[in-house]
Formats: C-alpha cells, sequence, structure tokens
C-alpha cells in the first residue's frame, strides 16, 4: 500500500481483514493525509483543517468503526446559520416524512424571501420526484442548472452557494450539475438523517490509531517516513516499491493510493504518456481550502458550530466546545445552541476557533495577516463577543491542492481501481467513486481496490456499504424510477 490516507488506510485495513499481509508506505510522519491533525511548534495540536462527515457517508462510518473510532465522531441534528446581522436561522428535521422533514424549519429560515423558498422548494422537488437524478443534467454546471430551474439571485447566494461551495470546494459555475444535485438528494431530501452532521471529539491523525493494529493482527506493518520514488514492473507485473533511499519492498500486488498528481510521476512512464489509459488524470484540477485557527482570551461562541451567510468566512467551528470531554453520565455535550460562554471554553481563559474558507482562490495569493483580518471583520458581524476579545494566536493554513475540482464532465477522466497492470491497483478520492472529493470518496476507493485485488486473485469479497435507504415519498419517486428504467 504506498499512501496513508484514508484511501491508503481503508484498503489496508479492508485486506488485513481478508487475511493478507500488508506493508503500508508513507511518506510523512503521521497517518491520514490530507485529513489529519499536527503538533505547531508551540505545541499545539491542530487539524491541518476542519473535517466534517454527514449521516450520508455510510462508508467513512463503518472505516471508523472498523478501526475502533466510531465513537470519536459526535453527530449534530441542528444546523445553524448567521446572516450579515448576525441573525439565527436554523434547520433540523421533524417528523414528517422525506422529503418534506425539512420543510418546517426551511418556512422559518429567516434569511430567505418567500420568492428564493418558492423557488427552492420546487427545484427540491423536481430532484427528489426524479428519484435523485433529473434530465438533461449531463456535463452542464450546476449554476446553469439552477438558472433554468429559475432560482432567485438571493437564493443562489444564500442557499445553494452556501451548502454547496463547502460541500463541493468549488463555485457552482464549475460544478457539474450532477455532483451538486446529489449532495441535496442523498444529504437533504432522500434520508432523514443524511444531513447529521458528524464532527471528530479528537485531533485527527488520533482517528487511525487502530489502523496500525488491524495491519499489524496480520503481521504486516506501517512504516511512516518512507517516500516511494518509483514502481518496478517487470514482465507486465508490479515487483517492487523503490523508496527515496533506494531500499526495495516486493510484494504480490500493490495499491496506489497517492493524490493523482503524484501517481502520475511514480506510475510506469507508459502507462501516463500520451495516449495512454491514464494520461487524462493531467486533465484533472485542484482547487483550495483555506483553515484559519484563532485562539482568544475569552469566549466569544456559544454554538458548537456556524455557517454564515453573505461572508467570506464559510464556517466557524468552536474547536473548545467540539473537544470538550463528555459529560460523566455518558451524554455528550449538548450539540445544539443555549450552552453559557463558560461552558463552550476548553479553559477558564480563553477560545480556540476554527474557521474554514473552501474554493478560497482569491486568498492563496494574499498575506497571513490580510486573511486574518478579513476573518476577525466576519466574526465581529456574527460573535458581537468577538469585538472585544484579545486575539491571542492565530494561524492560516492554505491548501492550495486541497480536492480535485469537481468541474462538469471530470467524471470521464477519473479511472476505476484496475489498470493495465494486473497486480497494480489505484485508490484515492480521485478515481471513479461516484463521490466527489471527500473522506466517503477516499474510503470508497479504498474499499473498491480491496474488492478488485481480491477478485483479481480469486477471492471476491465486498466491503462498499450501501447509501442510506431512501425514506418517504423519496422511497416511493426512487423505486418508481427504477421501474422506469428497467
Ligand atoms: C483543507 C481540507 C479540508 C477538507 N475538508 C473535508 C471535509 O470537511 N469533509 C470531507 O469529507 N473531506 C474533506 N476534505 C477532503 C478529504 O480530506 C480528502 O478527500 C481525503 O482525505 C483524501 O484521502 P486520500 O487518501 O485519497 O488522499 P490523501 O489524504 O492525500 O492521502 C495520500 C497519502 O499519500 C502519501 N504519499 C504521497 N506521495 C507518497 C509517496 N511518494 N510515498 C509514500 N506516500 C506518499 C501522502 O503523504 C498522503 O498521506 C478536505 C481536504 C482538505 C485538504
Amino acid at each position: 500500500m504506498i499512501g496513508g490516507g484514508l484511501a491508503g488506510l481503508s484498503s489496508a485495513v479492508a485486506l488485513a481483514e481478508a487475511g493478507w499481509r500488508v506493508c503500508l508506505l508513507e511518506k510523512r510522519p503521521h497517518l491520514g493525509g490530507r485529513a489529519t491533525s499536527y503538533t505547531l511548534p508551540d505545541g499545539s495540536e491542530v487539524d491541518n483543517c476542519q473535517h466534517v462527515t454527514l449521516g450520508c457517508c455510510t462508508n467513512l462510518a463503518d472505516f471508523y468503526c472498523r478501526v475502533g473510532a466510531g465513537d470519536k465522531i459526535r453527530f449534530y441534528d441542528r444546523l445553524n446559520f448567521a446572516d450579515a446581522q448576525g441573525r439565527r436561522s436554523t434547520i433540523e428535521a421533524s417528523p414528517l416524512p422525506p422529503p418534506l422533514h425539512m420543510a418546517p424549519s426551511f418556512l422559518l429560515f429567516s434569511a430567505l424571501t418567500l420568492a428564493d423558498k418558492r423557488g427552492i422548494a420546487n427545484a427540491m422537488l423536481a430532484i427528489a420526484r426524479s428519484g435523485g437524478a433529473p434530465s438533461g443534467v449531463e456535463g452542464i454546471s450546476m449554476l446553469d442548472w439552477l438558472r433554468r430551474m429559475k432560482q432567485t439571485p438571493s437564493a443562489i447566494e444564500r442557499f445553494w452557494r452556501v451548502v454547496l461551495v463547502s460541500a463541493l470546494d468549488e463555485e457552482l459555475d464549475r460544478t457539474d450539475a450532477r455532483y451538486g444535485i446529489e449532495v441535496f438528494w442523498k444529504a437533504f431530501l432522500a434520508n432523514k438523517s443524511g444531513y447529521r452532521v458528524g464532527i471528530p471529539s479528537v485531533p485527527l491523525a488520533e482517528l487511525y490509531d487502530g489502523c496500525r493494529d488491524a495491519v499489524a493482527d496480520q503481521g504486516g506493518e506501517v512504516r511512516l517516513r518512507s517516500s516511494v520514488r518509483g514502481i518496478n514492473v517487470q514482465g507486465g507485473r508490479f515487483l517492487a516499491a523503490v523508496l527515496d533511499d533506494g531500499s526495495r519492498v516486493s510484494a504480490d500486488a500493490c495499491v496506489l493510493a497517492v493524490p493523482h498528481d503524484l501517481a502520475l510521476a511514480l506510475l510506469p512512464a507508459d502507462m501516463s504518456a500520451h495516449g495512454a489509459a491514464l494520461e487524462s488524470l493531467r486533465k484533472i484540477k485542484t482547487s483550495p481550502i483555506t483553515g484559519v485557527h484563532l485562539w482568544f482570551d475569552r469566549p466569544v461562541m456559544t454554538e458548537p458550530f456556524l455557517t454564515l451567510l453573505d461572508h467570506k468566512t464559510q464556517w466557524i467551528f468552536n474547536k473548545s466546545l467540539l473537544s470538550a470531554k463528555a459529560e460523566t453520565n455518558g451524554q455528550l455535550p449538548r450539540p445544539t445552541t443555549g450552552t453559557s460562554l463558560s461552558a463552550a471554553t476548553d479553559n477558564e481563559n480563553g477560545q480556540y476557533l476554527q474557521l474554514v474558507i473552501s474554493a478560497s482562490y482569491d486568498l492563496v495569493p494574499r498575506s497571513r495577516q490580510e486573511i486574518i483580518d478579513l476573518c476577525m471583520r466576519d466574526l465581529a458581524d456574527v460573535l458581537p463577543a468577538a469585538r472585544e476579545a484579545r486575539l491571542l494566536k492565530a494561524t492560516v493554513i492554505k491548501e492550495v491542492n486541497a480536492t480535485f475540482s469537481p468541474e462538469p464532465g471530470v467524471d470521464r477522466w477519473r479511472p476505476g481501481p484496475e489498470t493495465a497492470i494486473p497486480n497494480l491497483f489505484l485508490a484515492g478520492d480521485w478515481t471513479r467513486t461516484g463521490w466527489p472529493a471527500t473522506m466517503e470518496g477516499a474510503v470508497r476507493s479504498g474499499y473498491l481496490a480491496a474488492e478488485s485485488l481480491l477478485t483479481g486473485f480469486g477471492q471476491p469479497r465486498r466491503f462498499l456499504r450501501p447509501d442510506l435507504p431512501f425514506e418517504g415519498f423519496c422511497k416511493l419517486w426512487a423505486d418508481r424510477r427504477l421501474k422506469n428504467l428497467s
């Protein structure tokens, strides 16, 4: 296994479970790839960026359970939004059957006008009634589809863009409509719990401790600081991985689970050359995410997290509250509003917030101080207590190639797990999983690579978990669509 991100880890754990002795080679000193955490020089442990999962991410949930990390993810049922004046609106599920379960809180959502809501409801109904697959969306952008669905400019800006830029890390005019529609179908329409936001209560790297044990239990090993510089192929079969220090690790089979641009550099030249099957990997672009970590001298926020409308900052995470230990009666800290300011701090004196800006193209060239100033202005609008608070420390982490860009038609460039070399397989969020660049997509790719490898060796086994079941009217409409197709 080359690469210890979620794709490599999930594949390694699946193969170990199937009885294989896995050697995982990771170039960094820690596991988790883009979804990891590390210690700053002053001793603070930070995630490279806040990562969230959703209720509809069934394979990621399965992976966390396999490695004993399931109880380290807390799920929140209530999504809080703040507009330019700091006024709050909430989205949460009601007892109504899907797709109506969100309707009551949506109707009360104060940041949208009646005309906005009417348009959004029509578009949602079009998605739901088509079983998540409206016709005529192939190759068009999400923005084109929204205009076709006659969405008002404010509905686009204050609803669709708010959800999708964070979920897909791309602007609406550069997002394939199919991806945008799937986010709403899977998270907000098809099942009541698809939208629930899951947030790790520990630093990201701690989620992967169980992976080493799973691999070691089968006699395998995880080698950190082991950078692979090439792949040795002989007689059309994978033979060995060659490390930077010149040593070799030979194996019966190899899963290459590194980002797509690095995979191109490691694959034999004839597989990625002009006209070869994997040449199109060069066409996959990437988009940036900026994370801003702020430590205040006092509590400034009560909610666990907040989504911002009409601001550059898209999400604020109250890290002090999110990582607070569970209460002694076994209950989680209340995952809603109403927490007192003092309860929302990690200690008597201060509070640690993490802000996220996806598709942050315009922030890439800006200085650390400019970005901090901009975020502080946003905070002053939505968290009045931040105006008086003293900023003790700040860190800005720009991930310039955070995720692959889900631009219209990108799927035709995403390869499956199998390659022209029968014992060499590909994994990574960029492979053809049907999902955008997410932790769920990475785990799916890892499971799919493990399934392909085992099938190739005559030991077929399934790891991929199904989506959440469709519920309510959405189930009826999805069943009708399947019947019409068959
Ligand atoms: C800032 C940011 C925020 C994000 N937020 C979210 C979120 O909230 N929710 C969500 O679902 N997803 C989020 N994502 C996306 C998610 O992190 C990725 O989709 C996922 O982690 C990708 O996993 P991967 O295993 O495919 O790739 P990676 O995590 O990139 O793993 C590849 C691994 O290969 C290693 N490697 C590379 N070259 C070599 C080599 N030559 N030899 C050995 N090892 C090598 C790398 O060090 C790395 O560990 C975010 C991503 C970023 C960057």
